[in-house]
């Protein structure tokens, strides 16, 4: 076998086997344990923010905030199209319908397009907000391969027709403003409800797992008491509410509290191995590497190379199995969710930049571990297959 740099690959050089160990001596293994504590409040400390609840998954974070929030059978949620599916099936889960509304150059929701949206399609009556008779309840905003999405613009929509907001930070731990409103705020934390994955791919993994904030702690611990089986007496069985079994586990949390102790050091190995693909690319004709928002920090979790396909005439999948035979592992950006079969007959809102970045986004190799010589052989590897195909 010769080279081959995969896309991205989870870290365990911290003390994940010792936390694992340990919780396995102590026979706490399941969603009770000090372990899964420890995380929450690791978590909170880290995003500056009171109440954090660990949970199963991404998913099932979201799932929570959407039935906090009050998401109810025949409501709207505006969500975007240009992510994973995972961030609007939820939507589903509480028999709601989704509204796509196109992305900005971030590939995060385009505020101007919410706002129009709200003020052109929708009628406010002071109260609530409502599309074709029925609730405009919630917007889902995703942070999307650990960008900022514009919240202050959001924001203000937000108060404006009383939406409330929930933040898919599943991509984005880590991520916060540097200037502006929200100065030091962390993504997830800004607006009514903030949602954290850690499975395998993200920038910190449990194995499967998630958390959720909120900006009312005492919503928290509801969320927390809802992921639990929603048990009103333990001792008794007794249950005022529909539960759901999303605790995260003991065993998780073992292994989340170690890579949170070395989450500090996976941001500055992700932002230095951005600069060397930024600088390595920079003269490239036929691609460029994506920003970040101005006025953010950003994770860095996931580059995306622009390609230009203009000149370079071949179809993703033809380039990144040619990039495949040369040891280097990529992927495209995902299919539009709107175009995916449960969501053909949803409605889409101005759609022109998803659709346009669905077709040219290329993510390529992002793991911590992956060394400078690794990374400039993925740039002179790209460089030499589109310029091929270019010519
Ligand atoms: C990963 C991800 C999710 C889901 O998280 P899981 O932990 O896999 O359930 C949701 N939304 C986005 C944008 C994601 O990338």
């Amino acid at each position: 076998m010769g080279k081959f740099i995969p896309l991205s690959i989870p870290n365990f050089e911290g003390n994940e086997r010792k936390y694992v160990d340990d919780a396995l001596d102590q026979g706490w293994v399941s969603t009770g344990g000090a372990y899964i504590t420890r995380l929450e409040e690791d978590l909170a400390a880290f995003l500056h923010t009171k109440n954090v609840a660990a949970v199963q998954s991404g998913t099932s974070a979201l799932h929570l905030s959407l039935v906090e929030a009050g998401v109810q059978p025949g409501d709207i949620v505006l969500v975007p199209p240009l992510t994973f599916i995972a961030a609007v099936n939820p939507v589903k889960y509480q028999f709601a319908s989704p509204v796509f509304i196109d992305c900005d150059d971030s590939f995060c929701m385009d505020p101007v397009k919410l706002r129009s949206f709200c003020k052109e399609e929708c009628e406010f009556d002071g109260t609530a907000l409502s599309h074709n008779g029925k609730v405009v309840k919630a917007v889902l905003v995703v942070h999307v391969f650990g960008n900022m999405a514009d919240m202050e613009a959001i924001m203000e929509i937000a108060e404006e027709y009383h939406l409330k907001v929930i933040e898919d930070a599943t991509e984005a731990l880590g991520t916060f403003y540097t200037e502006g409103k929200y100065a030091g705020k962390y993504a997830g934390t800004i607006g009514h409800f903030g949602a954290f994955s850690f499975n395998g791919n993200k920038i910190i993994t449990t194995g499967g797992g998630g958390a959720v904030t909120a900006n009312d702690p005492a919503v928290v611990d509801h969320i927390r008491f809802l992921s639990t089986q929603a048990k009103t007496d333990p001792h008794y069985y007794l249950h005022d509410e529909v539960g759901y079994n999303y605790r995260m586990t003991n065993l998780q949390a073992a292994l989340g509290v170690a890579q949170m102790e070395e989450l500090p050091e996976f941001l500055r190995r992700k932002q230095k191995n951005f600069e060397q693909y930024e600088e390595e690319f920079r003269d490239f004709a036929y691609g460029t590497i994506m920003p970040f928002r101005e006025g953010t920090s950003s994770n860095k979790w996931f580059y995306s190379l622009n390609i230009d396909k203009e000149h370079v005439h071949a179809s993703m999948r033809e380039i990144i199995l040619a990039l495949q035979e040369k040891g280097v592992q990529t992927r495209p950006i995902w299919g539009l969710i709107n175009e995916q079969k449960p969501y053909l007959n949803e409605e889409t809102y101005q759609m022109e930049k998803a659709p346009y970045y669905a077709e040219r986004i290329l993510n390529i190799p992002s793991s911590t571990q992956i060394t400078r010589e690794e990374i400039s052989y993925v740039v002179s590897t790209i460089k030499q297959v589109l310029e091929e195909i270019a010519e």
